[in-house]
């Protein structure tokens, strides 16, 4: 068996993105991994093995700190590799020395991985520099929940320095920190910061409390004392994006779901994914796999999606046939990505339409049609626009059935302003799953998807010009700014 090892990690402030490498890599190999109250969901997400939960008051599997040392050395001791996972750093009012302490008493292996302390990663992205060179030439990170005088803070001191303070665990302490410094003071308390829900409040030591009370900041929250927070108007970037604080739900299909949600959170919203499509195999392979066996007798084939590619060259694959069964046929690929992700798969196609709608091939393909064989690669549900149009014109067409998408299970919890949709079927399933989506604004793709808005009696509020996701965001960016944001 191989020796046990304890890793101290810190997870970080809140933004997932703000996890180091070395932290992943260390979570996507543990044994056990003790999740600590403040790490963001996003986070433990990323755990796949044993977890168990530290320190949340609210829930009732949670153990005491002396146990879970006892518990992690236990672990550790019997051979596994276990971490204990942390907001923000593990030495900066983390507990993470006292830990490493008991580790070194019990002779168990450990090493710490440093994580972004909140203490200078909400500062950060509530604008303010911890340090600069006009205005603090220090920063002093201090323990706010000592705040009372029986404690070693030493407040004179701390009164007479003039560089950067920063008060952790002190939200609740406020008013005892605004009356042991001098009340002009500069003063940011900064709740959640990096993660979606950020919220700053500046003021002077005199008129912060009164300001906090007003605007009802949650937990975990910092304070920041000093010059450096008059910098907050000035360098405020992240509360100020576009789709700062707006709650857009994301309808497509989980696999399909991660582009538009990136685009959407680059603009500052916080995305919701609520797939309402699920991908899957359809319920027979027998048109595709008629027509598979019989590739040589097809001149074209026409793939309509990168759903369409996957299944096709998974189907064939598992038939023992590679991208070589392809050499005598025309490829027509509609969309970009469609085409991407053939020549991902070794095959360039010959046409591509500049609209990603199938009818769009219709001028590239040949005029008369007779004597061609096509092969059109699709889901169950699809148009037959294309079909129909080839038939006309003398050709002999094939549909074959690679993928079928379905209504998705689960269900849409809590507050959103937004629903996203981009396309037909998206609409259809969310209004079955959610007949009334209250005050929400509606945002589509295009017209197609927008009439399917309005069966079910709403009218789009938002729709892209082109049918892109990246003219879908444009047109959520521009309407929230002509909301007078
Ligand atoms: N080791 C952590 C701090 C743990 S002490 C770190 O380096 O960040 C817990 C305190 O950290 C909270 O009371 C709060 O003051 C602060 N804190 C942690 N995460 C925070 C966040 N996302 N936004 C604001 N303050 C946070």
């Amino acid at each position: 068996m191989t020796k046990g090892i304890v890793y101290l990690v810190g997870a970080g402030p809140g933004d997932p993105g703000l996890l180091t490498r070395r932290a992943a890599d260390l979570i996507a190999r543990a044994d056990l991994v003790a999740v600590d109250a403040l790490v963001s969901p996003e986070i433990a997400s990323l755990i796949t093995c044993e977890r168990i939960y530290v320190g949340k008051r609210s829930s009732a599997h949670t153990l005491p700190q002396d146990q879970i040392n006892q518990l992690l050395i236990h672990e550790a001791k019997k051979g596994k590799r276990v971490v204990r996972l942390k907001g923000g750093d593990p030495f900066v009012f983390g507990r993470g020395g006292e830990e490493a302490e008991d580790l070194v008493k019990a002779g168990v292996a450990f090493e710490i991985v440093p994580g972004i302390s909140s203490a200078i990663a909400a500062p950060a992205y509530a604008g303010i520099p911890v340090t600069h060179r006009d205005y603090a030439t220090s920063v002093t990170l201090v323990t706010g929940h000592e705040a009372d005088d029986s404690t070693g803070v030493d407040w004179d001191a701390l009164s007479r320095m003039h560089g950067t303070l920063v008060f952790l665990m002190g939200f609740a302490n406020l008013p005892v920190i605004a009356s042991k410094l001098p009340r002009d003071r500069h003063v940011a308390v900064i709740s959640r910061g990096t993660t979606k829900r950020q919220r700053t409040v500046v003021g002077t030591l005199a008129d912060i409390e009164q300001k906090v009370a007003e605007a009802k900041l949650e937990t975990p929250a910092l304070i920041v004392v000093g010059d450096v927070v008059k910098l907050h108007d000035v360098i405020n970037w992240f509360e100020t994006k576009p789709l700062f604080g707006k709650r857009i739900v994301v309808t497509r299909a989980r696999e399909q779901a991660s582009e538009l949600k990136r685009l959407l959170e680059e603009a500052g919203a916080d995305v919701v994914q609520f797939p309402t499509i699920e991908i899957g195999p359809p319920m027979s392979w027998e048109s595709l796999d008629r027509v598979i066996d019989a590739l040589v007798e097809y001149q074209w084939l026409v793939f309509t999606s990168t759903n369409g590619v996957k299944f096709f060259f998974e189907r064939l694959l598992a038939k023992g046939k590679d991208a070589r069964s392809l050499a005598g046929c025309e490829i027509a690929a509609v969309g970009d990505s469609t085409a991407a992700d053939l020549r991902a798969r070794g095959v360039i196609a010959d046409v591509v339409p500049e609209r990603f709608i199938s009818t769009a091939l219709l001028p590239l393909l040949p005029q008369d049609q007779h004597g061609i064989r096509t092969a059109v690669i699709r889901a169950a549900e699809g148009r037959d626009d294309l079909i129909e149009a080839l038939r006309e014109r003398g050709g002999d067409v094939d549909l074959a059935i690679a993928y079928e998408n379905r209504m998705a299970e689960g269900s849409l919890d809590g507050e959103y302003d937004m629903v996203t949709f981009t396309s037909a079927s998206t609409v259809d399933n969310f209004f079955t799953k959610v007949p009334n989506p209250n005050g929400a604004l509606l945002a589509s793709i295009g017209p197609v998807t927008s009439e399917a808005i309005v069966k079910h009696g709403r009218k789009a509020d938002i729709e892209a010009p082109a049918a892109t996701i990246e003219a879908l965001r444009d047109a959520i960016v521009a309407h929230e700014r002509q909301q007078g944001r």
